[in-house]
């Protein structure tokens, strides 16, 4: 997605040779019209499926999911990390190891916004390991739902993440593949093949 890659490379800061920072537009401070680009694209891309409900984890993944959802016209869940006195009953859970806080958490979502009839598009806003992402399809097997698939919006291809998915045979669709971080510079998957 070219609107995509051009906001990364303009506003995307290198803090490593692994970690991008897009908190200008996505981690902290959000570009509604972006991300409404963003969701119409995942939309585009997954609207044959019969998708019924979108799952996310907070906080990141939000925005994106929303507008995926407002655009395919169904609802978004969002795994919460953080324990919350409203979220009771009887949870789904998995363990997620987070990459950028290099800490292992507890995610979890109200089996009762889950049932078994549901097709499920995940999304995230990046995937590095692939921990998030296989947490959440962990919970939606719980919950005996459909997986139909994962929305990305940056994808680090040089991490494992997107490999063990494909392994897994999910399909992953990733707006935005980002093929090297190394010597601060953002170099995208296509100018490497090309
Ligand atoms: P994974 O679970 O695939 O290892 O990592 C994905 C999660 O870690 C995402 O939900 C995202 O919040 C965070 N993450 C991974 N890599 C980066 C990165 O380079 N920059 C930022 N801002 N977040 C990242």
């Amino acid at each position: 997605m070219e609107q995509l890659k051009r906001k990364i490379a303009e506003d995307g800061t290198v803090l490593s040779d692994e970690v991008l920072k897009v908190d200008s537009f996505l981690n902290h401070q959000i570009d509604p019209e972006l991300m409404l680009a963003v969701g119409e694209e995942f939309a585009s891309l997954f609207q044959s499926e019969g998708i019924t409900k979108i799952v996310t984890i907070e906080s990141s993944g939000i925005a994106p999911a929303v507008m995926a959802g407002l655009k395919l016209g169904v609802p978004v869940i969002f795994a919460r990390k953080r324990q919350s006195l409203t979220l009771t009953e009887n949870l789904l859970t998995a363990s997620v190891y987070s990459f950028t806080k290099k800490t292992e958490s507890t995610i979890a979502i109200s089996a009762s916004h889950l049932s078994k009839d549901d097709k499920v598009l995940v999304i995230d806003d990046f995937l590095a390991n692939g921990q998030a992402a296989k947490g959440l399809v962990s919970i939606i097997e719980q919950a005996g739902a459909k997986l139909s698939g994962i929305g990305i919006v940056i994808e680090k291809s040089f991490q494992s993440g997107r490999k063990e998915l494909d392994e897994l045979g999910i399909r992953v669709e990733s707006l935005a593949r980002i093929a090297s971080l190394a010597g601060g510079k953002v170099t995208f998957l296509e100018e490497v093949r090309s």
